[in-house]
């Protein structure tokens, strides 16, 4: 028989401070893995409380800071994700946003189980759920990544104290952003109200670094798991399905935003300062649903622009990289203002556009046309189409469409707001707010009311070949560039020889632009003339 000579060594299991909680005794000349095995076994046997590892919109191992706390807190580790819509407040997820969600937890429950762990799930109120969960674990630490929207902030503290009071450790940290709104304040100590000077600023602050997880090949797990939903208990994917198009768009989870990100860096973003503006040209990172649901953080995109550039030691590689981290830099900004003025979701910041004269829209035809990609302007059609097969829309597209309904049917943009909600797979209350005030010309550096987009014109100037329409207005398919932006200008022959009936296969243009034009111009002046009668 032979023997197995077993040498021993120390290994010191240390708490969330890094104070030493126990020193064990490790086999040191078996494999890794055994004897990780062993350590978890050991850390079972002292019994280290478990801790409860509260996902939210975190949802990836790498650089997340509450994942980092959990484990270094040394005992058995329970993921749980819970859907609490009541916590939402108004903004409840819209169910593009659902059906990320759904894909994105199973990717992180399938990274989880090959780490031996799982994720546990649950629906309903999550103070009452996490300390069920605690009490059939026997869990006394809940962590989790921090969240800006005004309702969760308010139910977040509210757990906090809660659990505090009940003697449970609750700690959060932050995983989702550069600069938290906390953190940044302008010389004379307020929120900053425009881009430049507020993104300038951050950059002179230190910038933070992926937080280092140590990741083991086997989660610390309880001994017994609390009860789960299965995903699709959920209910977070559609009855009738509209979603088969973002099959083919999208890859939710942790591994497809890194794949997205090494993708962009590698092949878009040195042409991403001129491109960006195409929506035809696929040239800008489509990052926006990783990086609301946290799949990948701006920590995560930041370091990888660094290392893009390091053995040209140059930072940033070149002006399509500069830009695009400024354009994370606006992701910034928008959590900034809405931590800031939390009211905003609802409410302009600049006051006098609450009295803004918004137009009638009898049985809600005018706002359906735009819903449906109906109005008769290709690129607004085009990009309400794209939104509704994919979850997503082009950024300039966005803008385009936004102003068209805010300014040319001038329909309130609370209600283009809540339409984007409901649709996009990237929503987001932060970036969302920002990009509907700053269109309707309402928010912090925005852009003037009076500036007002012509659809034709941005048709023509960002989609000049037809591509992006072409894909998404098939009807107008066979039109002649000069004519596929404005159809009801083209000639009769023109219109027959592509197949293209007026009214029939493609709407008219639901307002004229000129007239809508003027209409929205006057309609301000009374705002700005009501504003003086007040002053
Ligand atoms: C009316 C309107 C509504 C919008 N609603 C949302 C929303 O709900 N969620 C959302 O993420 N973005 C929103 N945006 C901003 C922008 O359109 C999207 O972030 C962008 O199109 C996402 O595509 P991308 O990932 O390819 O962006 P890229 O051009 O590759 O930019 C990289 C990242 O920077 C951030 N970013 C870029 N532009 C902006 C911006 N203007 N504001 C804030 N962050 C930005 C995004 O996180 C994006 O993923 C909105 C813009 C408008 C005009």
């Amino acid at each position: 028989m032979k023997h197995l000579m077993i040498r021993f060594q120390i290994v010191t299991l240390r708490g969330f401070d890094g104070e030493p909680l126990i020193k064990i005794l490790a086999a040191r000349n078996v494999t890794a893995e055994l004897r990780e095995r062993r350590c978890v076994a050991l850390v079972r046997a002292v019994k280290i409380a478990p801790t409860i590892l509260w996902f939210r919109l975190d949802l990836r191992l790498a650089d997340n800071a509450a994942l980092r706390l959990a484990l270094e807190r040394g005992g058995p580790v329970v993921p749980v994700y819970i859907l609490d819509d009541e916590a939402e407040g108004r903004w409840a997820m819209g169910a593009a946003s659902r059906w990320w969600l759904h894909q994105s937890l199973l990717a992180l429950d399938a990274s989880l189980r090959e780490r031996g762990s799982r994720l546990i799930l649950a629906r309903g109120g999550s103070e009452k759920i996490l300390r069920e969960i605690a009490t059939q674990t026997g869990a006394n630490a809940v962590v989790w990544s921090r969240r800006y929207e005004p309702a969760v902030i308010e139910r977040d503290k509210k757990i906090k104290a809660s659990l505090a009071g009940s003697g449970l450790t609750a700690i959060s940290a932050n995983s989702a952003l550069l600069f938290e709104p906390h953190a940044v304040q302008n010389k004379s100590g307020k929120p900053f109200q425009v881009f430049t000077p507020f993104w300038r600023h951050c950059l002179s602050l230190p910038m933070a670094e992926p937080v280092p997880v140590a990741l083991p090949n086997l989660f610390p797990s309880p001994g017994r798991w609390p009860q789960s939903l299965e995903p699709r208990e959920l209910g977070l994917l559609p009855n009738i399905q509209w979603d088969t198009g973002f099959y083919a768009a999208w890859n939710p989870g942790e591994n497809g935003a890194q794949a997205r990100l090494k993708a962009f860096l590698e092949e878009s973003s040195a042409g991403y300062g001129t491109a960006r503006d195409v929506p035809g040209a696929g040239a800008t990172s489509r990052l926006s649903p990783h990086l609301h649901f946290g799949e990948i953080g701006p920590r995560q995109i930041w370091a990888a622009a660094r290392a893009l550039g390091k053995s040209a030691g140059v930072f940033p590689v070149n002006e399509g990289v500069q830009k695009f981290l400024s354009e994370v830099g606006w992701r910034e900004f928008a959590h900034h203002l809405l931590y800031h003025f939390p009211h905003t979701p609802e409410r302009p910041l600049r006051t006098e556009f609450e009295a803004f004269p918004w137009a009638e829209d009898a049985g809600g035809a005018k706002l359906k046309a735009w819903q449906r990609g109906l109005t008769g302007y290709p690129i607004v059609d085009a990009g309400m189409r794209e939104l509704w097969h994919t979850g997503w829309m082009h950024n300039r597209v966005r803008m385009v469409a936004a102003s068209f309904l805010v300014k040319h049917l001038r329909l309130p943009w609370t209600q283009g707001a809540a339409w984007f909600w409901d649709t996009l797979v990237d929503a987001d209350l932060a970036s969302n707010t920002l990009g509907w005030q700053w269109v309707s010309g309402c928010g912090a550096d925005a852009a003037p009311y009076f500036r007002i987009f012509a659809s034709v014109l941005q048709g023509v100037k960002f989609d000049g070949e037809g591509d992006y329409v072409r894909r998404w207005v098939p009807e107008l398919g066979r039109l002649p560039n000069e004519h596929l932006h404005a159809p009801w200008e083209a000639p009769e022959h023109v219109l027959a020889r592509a197949g293209v009936v007026l009214g029939e296969t493609y709407p008219r243009p639901i307002v004229d632009h000129a007239k809508a034009r003027d209409a929205a111009l006057k309609a301000f002046k009374t705002l700005k003339a009501d504003a003086s009668d007040a002053a």
